[in-house]
């Protein structure tokens, strides 16, 4: 499968079938344990990440994009903080579902600014790139595509996160509770962190911080790097 269908199976994913299954995983309503357990793994992965931007405590003076932003389940919270936000997705319906949530928690509000984008037509210049769980939806070359492209519109740092290729087996035998039933064809790709170090040191980056989240059904590999 070329890395276009990859894309073009993504973007229908997440405007059918994953729509409804990411919304209610990265809400509060009621849901069953599998994806209580995703939604708690998740919610570690974005507290972590509001953890070190407001311990640096300049969140009001930093750019920050939000590349593959979902439901806005980041660029929310970051807006309330004072940051400048710019949240793009591919699909339209994660977009208008962040919009609702940004209006219902902010009101009517520019900031976070969201678009219906994807991460290769993404051009500008961002104090602070973040990408959460979105290179799960890529294989290794596309996502190096993706990072460099990433890289090249942060100005100081950018934030990633993927599965990492050690947990393959845990996920291998839980992948169908990532992308159940006919959407299957929906892959799943895991990378290796040295991999997506290698990428961020190539395109002048150095690692500062990383964490790892890990559930039962979740893992996240969380790495931040500065440009040198
Ligand atoms: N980053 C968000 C978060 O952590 O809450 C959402 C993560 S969700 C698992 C993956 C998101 O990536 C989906 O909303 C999907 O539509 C989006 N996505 C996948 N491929 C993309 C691409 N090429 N460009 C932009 N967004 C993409």
């Amino acid at each position: 499968m070329n890395a276009a269908d990859d894309k073009t199976i993504v973007r229908e994913y997440f405007n059918s079938t994953g729509f409804d299954r990411w919304k209610r995983i990265y809400g509060d309503g009621e849901v069953n344990k599998v994806q209580l357990d995703i939604r708690n793994g998740h919610q570690q992965t974005v507290d972590t990440v509001l953890g070190w931007l407001k311990a640096d405590n300049n969140l009001p003076e930093l750019s920050i994009c939000d590349a593959g932003c979902g439901v806005g389940s980041l660029s929310i919270p970051l807006a309330v903080d004072g940051a400048k936000v710019y949240a793009t997705d591919i699909s339209e319906k994660m977009v208008e579902e962040a919009r609702d949530r940004a209006k219902q928690t902010l009101g009517n509000t520019e900031n976070p600014t969201f678009a219906v984008q994807d991460l290769e037509s993404l051009s500008g210049s961002y104090h602070t790139v973040i990408c959460l769980d979105v290179l799960i939806h890529y294989p290794q070359e596309k996502a190096d595509e993706m990072i460099s492209h990433l890289c090249s519109l942060a100005q100081s740092r950018i934030i990633l996160s993927f599965a990492p290729k050690t947990c393959a087996l845990s996920i291998l035998k839980k992948i169908g509770s990532f992308f159940p039933g006919p959407s299957k064809a929906t892959r799943a790709y895991l990378h290796r962190e040295t991999d997506g170090v290698k990428i961020l040191e190539s395109n002048g980056f150095s690692l500062q911080r990383q964490a790892m989240t890990k559930t039962r059904f979740y893992f996240s590999r969380l790495l931040e790097a500065t440009r040198n």
